[in-house]
């Protein structure tokens, strides 16, 4: 008999219709024998329409009380589907992540798991119960609910599966695994059937959402085996693993990944002395603004040009600090651009093989698309290209690196 944690995502949760699937799924699973926990997150949509509702109170949006609003979507939902197995005839009970205790650091909005109490819940599972915990939510050593961040029931699933040492965390959603790329943008993505976590991650940090970013860090630090599955359509998914397969013939690149997430800031004409990118980057930093890529041009007439990005929410931020660096240097002048997007190829395979980025900025070329900012690392390349390329670029660089799935047999 496994342990198994399986997380149901908004959309597999979003009507009653749908909750009364997912019981129906969860008594199967639990009558072939598994002890099963399983994580909620809202039904899709409620977590913006509570975010909306607040907004219409303030715009100051006040961290902690935020955290009591979003934090009741996923309480509805873990009722909602308790009553809909013990209507079943399957034993059930649900917690908010304050019931169990998840216990968070107190970085409202963007909470960290520190430890998670298991006795509850595996009272629980010795009982016979099905245990379904609220995603997203914890609480601090004070008493105070906190969220993990949007996208954060994954790492709620993934952290209590680590708690539990559990045999696998599923997470189901309304794709039927991982992909080479969003199959929303390219109807010709593929899905993968494994996926490194080192990979999985650069995925999710440069922009694809199937999985939060700190669900993967989870799993990969505790080991926990981690599988992306559709909530409805039977299948293997996509398994996160540890290891790079020799035996499999590994592609160059396994997935694309894009953003438009970020905003480009300019300082132009700036007196090109020793410590230029501390005295521009050093104001941003004390304003606590995360700086994401940077090119700095080469100089001429003693002057140089610096490019950062930053997060779009803290553009307007990032645009008066630099401003004041810009008098305060006597720059010529500071350009702002947040019609741009964050385009990345990943894949372990880079580390053998040399020219994928210039064969990406080929790709690229050909669809006359002018790449405006580059990063490298061991397993991805990344470029900043004008936002409304965007779509154009993931295709181009999608059958570029021969990952169209073959067309499909007409039926
Ligand atoms: P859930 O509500 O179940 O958590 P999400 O919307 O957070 O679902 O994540 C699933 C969505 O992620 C898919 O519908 C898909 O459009 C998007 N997505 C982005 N990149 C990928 C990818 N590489 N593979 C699969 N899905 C992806
Ligand atoms: N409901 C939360 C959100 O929409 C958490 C989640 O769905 O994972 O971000
Ligand atoms: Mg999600």
């Amino acid at each position: 008999m496994a342990l198994i944690v399986q997380k149901f995502g908004g959309t597999s949760v979003g009507s009653i219709e749908r909750i009364e699937q997912v019981a129906d799924k969860v008594k199967k699973h639990r009558e072939a024998g598994d002890d099963l926990v399983i994580v909620l997150s809202a039904m899709s949509g409620e977590t913006n329409r509570l975010i909306e509702l607040a907004k219409q109170v303030s715009d100051q949006l006040v961290p902690r009380e935020l955290d009591v609003i979003v934090s009741t979507g996923e309480q509805v939902t873990i009722a909602l589907l308790a009553m809909a197995l013990i209507k079943r005839g399957v034993p059930a009970v649900s917690y908010t992540g304050n019931q169990v205790r998840i216990l968070t650091d107190s970085a409202h909005n963007k909470a960290r798991i520190l430890q998670i109490d298991d006795q509850k819940i595996r009272a629980d599972l010795q009982a016979g119960k099905v245990v379904v915990v609220a995603g997203f939510q914890g609480v601090d050593e004070h008493g105070n609910i906190t969220t993990l961040g949007r996208g954060g029931s994954d790492t709620t699933g993934v952290a209590l599966a680590a708690a539990l040492r559990a045999d696998e965390c599923q997470i189901y959603t309304d794709v039927d695994g991982v992909y080479t790329t969003d199959p929303r943008v390219v109807p010709l993505a593929r899905r993968l059937e494994k996926i490194t976590f080192e990979e999985m991650l650069e995925m999710a940090s440069l922009g694809s959402k199937v999985l939060q970013i700190r669900s993967v860090e989870f799993a990969g630090k505790y080991n926990v085996p981690l599988r992306v599955l559709h909530s409805f359509k039977e299948g293997p998914g996509t398994l996160i693993t540890i290891d790079e397969e020799e035996s499999m013939e590994q592609p160059i690149i396994s997935g694309i990944a894009f953003n438009r997430d970020e905003a480009k800031l300019t300082i132009r004409g700036v007196p090109d002395t020793p410590g230029v990118a501390f005295k521009i980057l050093g104001p941003i930093s004390a304003a606590n603004i995360e700086v994401d890529m940077i090119v700095q041009n080469v100089s001429h007439d003693n002057t140089t040009d610096f490019t950062f990005t930053v997060h779009h929410n803290e553009y307007e931020k990032a645009l008066s600090v630099l401003e004041s660096t810009a008098r305060e240097m006597g720059a010529r002048e500071v350009i702002g651009d947040t019609k741009i997007a964050k385009v990345s190829i990943v894949g372990v395979g880079m580390r053998s093989h040399a020219g994928v980025a210039s064969r990406m900025f080929e790709a690229l070329a050909k669809e006359s698309i002018n790449i405006q900012m580059i990063s490298t690392s061991e397993i991805k390349v990344s470029v900043v290209i004008e936002e409304k390329y965007l779509e154009l670029a993931v295709r181009a660089l999608h059958t570029a690196f021969e990952l169209d799935a073959p067309a499909r047999q007409s039926e």
